[in-house]
């Protein structure tokens, strides 16, 4: 298996040097501080050791090649180790088992530590953690206890560890780790899934006081669906009744107005009729007619009075003609103008006297109008009246009154028919105004109706102005109506209309109330996008399924990496403690060998290492993590010795005991190498044979590399490897014969 390994600039070995092991025993050999032993820590480390102490070193720097007086100082020490794989063991393996081999004949593992503590691994090149090199080579038996590499001074190895890591030396052995990597593994898988667990749990907490709020919404949202499906049917029907009965009310309306405006068109006609001056003209032709009659009539009557004092006058004049005949016989007649001048000359004379103060004045004139009265006096003496024809005068008189009774009788005849035409005038204007009145009374009974008409259409625009408003108000719920919806409300006023009876104008507003609370629930149930608060609930709710189905799938993966664990502790346990029987059958027989009698073995203790909590008080041991507390106690049975105690035992004692369990453990479950550093120191020449033996019995199994000064060591390898310090104080390697190691050593 183990194939070669190459030193460079590790410690004492500034140059490249390379080991191969072709054969089941080498051995190296050379003087003291030659660099034997740093070939062995190389083989350490370049497998992961982790303690430099245990390399014989305080830090990196110490492990690589410090420099000479001839040769300078390197910065870096790398060592590669060489494995055949052609058997395909090498394998990464994961937590559940299932590995993964690695398909090269030969796996190379590198590590490289500078001097400023950087550390490098590597798998054939390729640059890796630890964790690989460990995983790799616990899969070929090479476990990080490092069990079988005894470095120098360690032969006791076995012995002087303790229980439990012993325990761990054994476990390595049987090639356990395996088994604890994947315990390892699991569980820290398992901590990652109960904490992915846990998050997964708090998203879902987190989550459910969401997802019942979306839950409700929907239901809000759903229920709201259902009253907008139910407001929108009704709207339709109460929409469709509403706008038919305006309709219905409208056309009513117009043919009402039109009856009216009819009427009132034909009331006008007899109004201006009526109010026109058609009756004046008549009316003023009969009063003229009236009038003249009239005038005719009082003329007539002017003439019959003037006729009847004529005749007055013509009869007195017969009766004077009568008297004067009587009287006129010794009478002076005096001409009235003669008297009518007298009087007005006295009267003159007394307006004149009136006016004299003086006494003398008025004798004066009342002696002038003596003598104005005595002369007219004087002048009448003498005169006589004239003679008169008095029979003439009378048949003159006569005639004259003739003719005047004539024409009175004319008159009489005349007045009578102006009588009768005045009255027939008068009564045509009587008749005339009673028309006139009667077209008066009807032309104000028509302004009436009127009055009473444009009442009407007062009334009718008011009527249409309602309609209006009730048209305007349908049109606004209408728009309000889609915006509640979302859709447009076409044709609900298209429908035939009808009239707004008793029962239709009741089931009318029946669904109108209906509306409004529905409208009410809509507006209460909020405004919330329907569409958003269904995606935001169907994803949450996926969400939440989803981190369900991960819940499941993470119980599952917990309940198997518990099953998982469990099976491999199983195992663990099992297989340790067949191993340890398989051990102890071995140990026995190579300590018979080696000490020629008596007994030795292994056996489990349990130490029951109770572990304290941050207080200090006790916590109950955890069931499960009980067998890793064990710990592997050696007993042995030397021949013809009571001392039982290991420390009580002399150190070539201690080391053979060290060596048969080695041996023992190595030849249950073989390692592919083992290394030796003067293991033999100790030992007699009887006993380095009987280890010689034994050497030969295992290098059957692994490849043995042993750093011996010991000559019997030496004869039972194949090839030897010298190892000197040349003049630059670096360690040179010589391949070199038995003879020659055997000078070589000494
Ligand atoms: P022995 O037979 O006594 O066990 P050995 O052959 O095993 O001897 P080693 O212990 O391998 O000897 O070698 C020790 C030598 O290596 C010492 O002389 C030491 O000076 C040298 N050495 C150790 N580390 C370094 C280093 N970093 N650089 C140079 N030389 C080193
Ligand atoms: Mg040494």
């Amino acid at each position: 298996m183990l194939k070669r390994i190459e030193l460079s600039g590790f410690k004492s070995f500034a140059k490249k040097t390379t080991l191969t092991f072709d054969t089941p025993i080498t051995a190296v050999v050379g003087p003291n501080g030659s660099g034997k032993s740093n070939v062995v820590e190389s083989i350490r480390f370049v497998l992961g050791e982790q303690s430099i102490k245990s390399m014989r070193g305080k830090g990196s720097a110490d492990l690589i090649w410090k420099g000479s007086k001839l040769l300078a100082g390197g910065t870096k020490a790398r060592v590669s180790i060489a494995f055949d794989n052609s058997d395909r063991k090498f394998a990464f393996s994961n937590a559940s088992g299932a590995s993964a081999e690695l398909g090269f004949d030969e796996i190379t593992l590198s590590r490289e530590v500078t001097a400023d503590g950087g550390s490098d691994y590597f798998i054939n090149g390729t640059n890796v953690r630890l964790k690989d090199i460990t995983e790799l080579l616990g899969s070929v038996n090479i476990g990080s206890s490092g069990h079988h590499i005894i470095s120098q001074g360690e032969a006791d190895r076995l012995l002087s560890a303790s229980p439990k890591d012993r325990r761990g030396m054994v476990e390595d052995a049987l090639g356990l780790k395996v088994y604890q990597m994947r315990i390892r593994d699991a569980e820290r898988k398992l901590e990652k899934t109960a904490l992915n667990m846990r998050e997964v749990q708090a998203l879902r907490r987190e989550l459910a006081p969401h997802l019942i709020f979306l839950g409700k919404q929907v239901e809000k949202i759903k229920m709201a669906e259902e009253l907008r499906k139910e407001f929108a049917g009704l709207y339709h029907e109460y929409a469709t009744l509403e706008s038919a009965s305006i309709r219905f009310a409208e056309h009513e309306l117009h043919t009402e107005e039109s009856h009216i405006k009819r009427e009132i068109a034909s009331i006008e006609d007899v109004v201006t009729s009526s109010t026109s001056g058609k009756y004046d003209a008549e009316r003023g032709v009969i009063l003229d007619e009236v009038r003249t009659a009239e005038n005719e009539q009082s003329k007539l009557f002017r003439e019959k009075e003037e006729l009847g004092r004529a005749l007055g006058r013509i009869e007195g004049k017969l009766d004077a003609l009568t008297v004067v005949h009587e009287e006129t016989r010794g009478v002076t007649v005096v001409p009235v103008r003669d008297v009518q001048s007298l009087c007005a000359d006295i009267i003159a004379t007394i307006d004149t006297t009136e006016t004299i103060e003086e006494l003398s004045g008025v004798r004066s004139a009342l002696l002038s109008m003596k003598h104005k009265i005595a002369t007219f006096t004087d002048s009448l003496k003498g005169q006589k009246a004239p003679e008169i024809d008095r029979d003439s005068i009378r048949a003159s008189i006569d005639h004259e009154k003739q003719a005047l009774e004539s024409r009175m009788r004319e008159i009489d005849v005349l007045v009578s028919a102006v009588r009768d035409h005045v009255q027939v005038a008068r009564e045509k204007l009587a008749k005339l105004e009673q028309e006139i009145r009667d077209s008066e009374r009807s032309s104000y009974a028509g302004v009436a109706r009127r009055a009473t008409l444009d009442g009407q259409l007062r009334e009718c625009a008011i009527r249409m102005e309602n309609l209006t408003r009730r048209k305007s108000v349908l049109a606004e719920e209408t728009r309000e109506a889609e915006a509640l919806l979302g859709v447009l409300m076409h044709g609900v006023t298209d429908g035939p209309m009808s009239e707004d009876t008793n029962e239709k104008f009741a089931e009318r507003e029946a669904l109108h109330r209906k509306l409004e609370r529905i409208k009410i629930k809509l507006e209460d149930a909020g405004a919330a996008s329907g569409a958003e608060v269904l995606k935001e609930f169907e994803d949450t709710r996926d969400r939440d399924a989803f981190l369900a189905r991960e819940l499941v799938d993470i119980e599952a993966s917990i309940t198997s990496l518990r099953a998982l664990i469990h099976e491999l502790r199983d195992t663990i346990e099992r297989t340790f403690k067949e191993g340890i029987e398989k051990i102890n059958v071995q140990f026995g027989d190579f300590f018979k060998l080696m000490f020629g009698g008596g007994g030795a073995f292994l056996s489990i203790v349990v130490e029951h290492k109770a572990r304290r909590d941050e207080d200090g008080d006790m916590i109950d041991q955890d069931s499960d993590a009980l067998p890793f507390e064990h710990g592997i106690e050696i007993n042995v049975n030397l021949p013809h010795k009571k001392v039982r105690d290991l420390n009580m035992l002399s150190g070539g004692e201690r080391s053979l005991i060290s060596i048969a369990l080695l041996f023992a453990m190595s030849q249950v479950n073989p390692p592919p190498f083992l290394v030796l550093d003067e293991t033999d120191a100790a030992l007699d020449e009887a006993n380095s044979r009987k280890y010689g033996d034994m050497l030969t019995h295992l290098s059957q199994h692994s490849k043995l590399i042993v750093v011996t000064h010991n000559r019997e060591t030496m004869s039972r390898a194949q090839v030897l490897y010298g190892v000197t310090m040349g003049l630059e104080g670096a360690s040179k390697l010589l391949s070199i014969k038995f003879d020659e190691a055997v000078l070589i050593a000494k």
